[in-house]
Parts: structure tokens; C-alpha cells; sequence
């Protein structure tokens, strides 16, 4: 066996961002880590990229996934990023503490990165040590396949692994490291950072290399680039308002955490939303609510200029018209969304047909939950009951149950105006209407019992149950609870 390399774990790496996009990153390799230890390896995502795992063992497993093993045709490298942060334009970041390990073709032929992340410095590091801490690990790998199983485009977590090595977060903590899965890592602060040079080859570099990647059917269109602006902006309307179904805060929307591929990434400071309040916020660095949960469509937007802004050379030599055909993309956003969120409000409520009254009866719904306090999922799970004839589920959430009571009249009456059978009606809206989302208070219980008595099963009870978020599972009462009042005001932190 060579040196540090690894045979036991066959991935057939297939790297074409190191191939074709020279310049774009760093080659870096994943610092040593003391004492790897495995905490979770996910088989079915590894089944799904053809990953080989047969006759590994966890030490094996932990000695690839903490990077100290590297795997024949891996050639890992960090890339190069910019972003704004919180509207304020940084032109350096990068991969600061995750290597990109290489890709991979799945079982559907998609291509796939496979990146360590937390696995120490890079040239991008600035002042930061390049690791991960156990806890902000637990919660991605958490998060981003609870993400997965509700239908959301997201990046995967194919592995967690402790390094052995004692890292320094305001007090100690344990080092840790998650392999993460994703579509790809380019995003739009990607583009940002190339387009500052002013190179426009290197720029339309990039830019093919995403529509061969992501959106080949942009390459037969009149104006590929403009198509290529066109269907991000498609794809990020959709995952945002898939979030905004399901009460989901990203928290950290800056212009380096927006994907091309559209999947959500960076599990940092995002939560889930309790009761129904547009105003939600969980960051505690975001004192003035900028990603806020009502805001959330907005952004994306503002991220998605920031992207057409780079775009502009390659759309056009005529800069006027360069930026009339962008702007016009631009203000289609919301329109996109909208019908996108308004149509999977109509799913969530059992409508599969569409009247104009619609979106009031929604909006007369959703501030009914916020004057009132109730929980958006429990809400939306009991209603699938009502639709069967049993109200109490429903009538518990409210503290007024007359306004409850007048719209459901409202409702029931607009059903009727949409013929289907009660059980096709259920079967559509318990699809869509989750039982069990990340409840913050037990993502915490998790992380603090595997953090604080290297106790991981609360972990792995959570996770299962998030695995099958639409089928009411025997014993969970507990993971479909709000948390507690004495839980208290909950508060998610960056960078960690
Ligand atoms: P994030 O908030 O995780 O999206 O990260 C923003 C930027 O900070 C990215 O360029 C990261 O690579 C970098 N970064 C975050 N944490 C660390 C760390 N512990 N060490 C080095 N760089 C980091
Ligand atoms: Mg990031």
C-alpha cells in the first residue's frame, strides 16, 4: 500500500473544476489530524455516488474522512471566492478551512464534490484557525439532510468525524470534521471574484463551465449567457420559496453562501421557525434583520443582481443593452417566486386548482397563526385531520378559536370548489406538511449531549426521525413539540 493512501474506499474521482479552471483555486492539502474518529458515515448517499465501501472499517473510514488518507485520484484544492457579507463586499474569502477532495458521477450520471470541511488552513484562511468545532459539525450534518428528506435542494453530509485535536471556539472545544456533498461549490461570489479582475476570458471561463455543469440547455439558447442568469434565477426561486414553505431561516444569505446549482448551503446560524412570524430571527450578528424570514425572497433577489452585475460583459458588447436585459430578468424575480410560494400554499392547504381569491385566503391565514402565536408546522400538519373531520388537533393551537372557526369556513367552502376525494386531498397535503422539522431545542439537546458527554444517540434518534419528516412515527410526540417557554429566546451564531 502507498504511503498515506488509502485502498480499502474506491471513489472514482473524475475532477474537472482542477482540470479545466486553472487559476480558480489552490491545490491544498487537508492538515493531519491527531486521532480521527468516526461519528457518522451516511451509506446510502455513498451507495448513491458509487462510492465503494466494502471492506472498510470505521478506523478506515475515519482516516479517510478526516483527510489524513488520501484516496487515489483525489487531488484536493481550495477554492477562490469573493462575497458580500452582509452587504459589504469582501473580495477575498474562499475555501478557508475545507478542501474539495474531488468529484464524483452519481448513480443518475450528475456530477458531485466531494469536500472535507474543517479540515484546517488553507491560503484562504485569513486570521481563522481552518477547523470545524463538533457542534456546528452535528448541525449541518443534521440540518442539510433534514433538508434532503423535505424535499429541499441542499448540499448532503456523507461523513462527521472527530479529529482527536482540541480546538479553541471563546472556550475549548472538540475538532471536527463533516463531508460535505454538493452539486457543485460555485456560487455567486465565485463569479464575483472573477469578474473583479476584469479578465474577460478567464470570466467566460467560468461562465461555460457552469452551463455545461448546471445548465447545458442554455448552450442552444439565442443569448446562453442571459439564459444562463435566467436559470439561476429560476432555480433560487424555487429553493427559496421551498424554505419559506417549511418556516426555514438560512440566516446567512451572503453573496458567498448563494449557489449557482441552487441547493442550499452553509448550515451556520439557520433555524427552523416556530410560530408563525414573518419578523423571525434567529443570528445573533444580524442586529438589524436583514436575513429575517420575511426578507429572505429579497435578498435572494439582491444576490441575484450582484450575480447578473458580473454577468453584464458576457451578456452583451452593448452595455445598455447588457444591463436593460438583466434588469428586466431581475424584476421577473419576484413575480417567479410568488407564483412559486403561492402555488405551494395551495398544496399545503389540499388546492390543486387555482381562484383569485387564493391569496388572500392565505394571507388571512397566516395572520390569524401570527397574531396568535401558533406553531406554522403543527398547523399545517393538523389541517390534513380537519380535512378527515376532526378539528380538535387544529382548535388546540388557537387561544381565539372563533377566528380559527371563520376561516375554516372560508376554507372548507373553497375545497369544495376543488373536487378530489379526502383521502387523495390528506395523502396530498400530509406530503407537503411535515410532522417533524429540526426543532431547535432538540438540534441543541443533540449537540450538547454529544459535546458535553460524548453521548451521540439523542444525534442519531433525531436524525432518524428527521429522515421520514412526513409519516407520523411511533413514540415522537416529543420531536413535534415547540420548544418549551423556559427554552427561552433562541439564538444561532456564524462562523464557528
Ligand atoms: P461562512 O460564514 O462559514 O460562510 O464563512 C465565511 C468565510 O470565512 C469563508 O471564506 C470561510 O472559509 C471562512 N471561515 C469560516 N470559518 C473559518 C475558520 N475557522 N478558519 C478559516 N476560515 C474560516
Ligand atoms: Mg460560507
Amino acid at each position: 500500500m502507498q504511503e498515506g493512501r488509502d485502498n480499502s474506499i474506491h471513489i472514482e474521482f473524475d475532477n474537472s473544476y482542477e482540470k479545466e479552471l486553472d487559476g480558480f483555486y489552490y491545490h491544498q492539502k487537508a492538515e493531519p489530524a491527531p486521532s480521527p474518529s468516526l461519528i457518522k458515515f451516511n451509506h446510502s448517499l455513498a451507495q448513491s455516488l458509487n462510492i465503494d465501501i466494502q471492506s472498510a472499517d470505521d478506523e478506515q473510514l475515519a482516516q479517510v474522512f478526516s483527510g489524513n488518507q488520501s484516496i487515489a485520484g483525489s487531488n484536493p484544492i481550495a477554492q477562490v471566492y469573493a462575497g458580500h457579507q452582509f452587504g459589504h463586499y469582501n473580495p477575498q474569502l474562499g475555501d478557508g478551512r475545507a478542501v474539495l477532495l474531488g468529484e464524483v458521477l452519481d448513480e443518475h450520471q450528475q456530477r458531485k464534490d466531494i469536500q472535507l470541511k474543517g479540515s484546517g488552513k488553507t491560503p484562504f484562511s485569513r486570521s481563522g484557525d481552518g477547523k470545524a468545532a463538533l457542534g456546528p459539525v452535528l448541525r449541518e450534518y443534521l440540518v442539510s439532510e433534514a433538508m434532503h428528506s423535505l424535499n429541499i435542494p441542499t448540499t448532503r453530509a456523507l461523513a462527521a468525524v472527530t479529529t482527536g485535536e482540541q480546538i479553541w471556539r471563546n472556550k475549548p472545544a472538540i475538532g471536527a470534521i463533516v463531508t460535505r456533498v454538493a452539486a457543485s461549490h460555485i456560487r455567486v461570489g465565485t463569479f464575483q471574484y472573477i469578474a473583479a479582475n476584469e479578465e474577460l476570458d478567464k470570466l467566460k471561463q467560468l461562465a461555460d463551465y457552469t452551463i455545461n455543469r448546471h445548465y447545458p440547455e442554455a448552450k442552444t439558447s439565442d443569448n446562453p449567457y442571459l439564459q444562463l442568469l435566467k436559470s439561476i434565477c429560476q432555480r433560487q426561486a424555487e429553493l427559496v420559496s421551498k424554505w419559506q414553505l417549511v418556516g426555514f431561516i438560512h440566516g446567512v444569505m451572503n453573496t458567498d453562501n448563494t449557489t449557482i446549482s441552487g441547493e442550499t448551503i452553509d448550515y451556520g446560524p439557520c433555524a427552523f421557525m416556530d410560530h408563525y412570524d414573518p419578523n423571525t430571527l434567529f443570528s445573533s450578528i444580524d442586529a438589524e434583520g436583514r436575513y429575517a424570514y420575511r426578507n429572505q425572497p429579497h435578498i435572494a433577489q439582491w444576490n441575484l443582481a450582484r450575480l447578473a452585475e458580473t454577468l453584464l460583459p458576457l451578456i452583451s458588447d452593448n452595455e445598455e443593452e447588457s444591463v436593460e436585459l438583466a434588469t428586466n430578468t431581475l424584476h421577473e424575480f419576484l413575480a417567479l417566486y410568488q407564483g412559486l410560494w403561492l402555488d405551494g400554499m395551495r398544496t399545503k392547504l389540499g388546492i390543486t386548482n387555482q381562484e383569485d381569491g387564493d391569496y388572500e385566503l392565505i394571507q388571512d391565514l397566516l395572520s390569524i397563526l401570527k397574531e396568535q402565536k401558533v406553531d406554522f408546522t403543527n398547523l399545517f400538519r393538523s389541517l390534513g385531520y380537519v380535512v378527515t373531520g376532526d378539528s380538535s388537533n387544529t382548535t388546540s393551537l388557537f387561544s381565539v378559536v372563533e377566528h380559527w372557526d371563520e376561516w375554516k369556513v372560508k376554507w372548507l367552502a373553497r375545497l369544495e370548489r376543488n373536487e378530489m376525494t379526502s383521502s387523495e386531498r390528506v395523502t396530498l397535503m400530509n406530503a407537503h406538511n411535515p410532522a417533524y422539522i429540526p426543532r431547535n431545542h432538540k438540534v441543541e439537546e443533540a449537540l450538547s449531549a454529544a459535546e458535553q458527554d460524548g453521548n451521540y444517540q439523542p444525534f442519531e434518534r433525531l436524525l432518524s426521525v428527521l429522515m421520514n419528516p412526513f409519516e407520523e412515527q411511533d413514540n415522537c410526540e416529543e420531536y413535534a413539540q415547540p420548544a418549551p417557554s423556559d427554552f427561552g429566546p433562541y439564538r444561532t451564531f456564524c462562523g464557528t
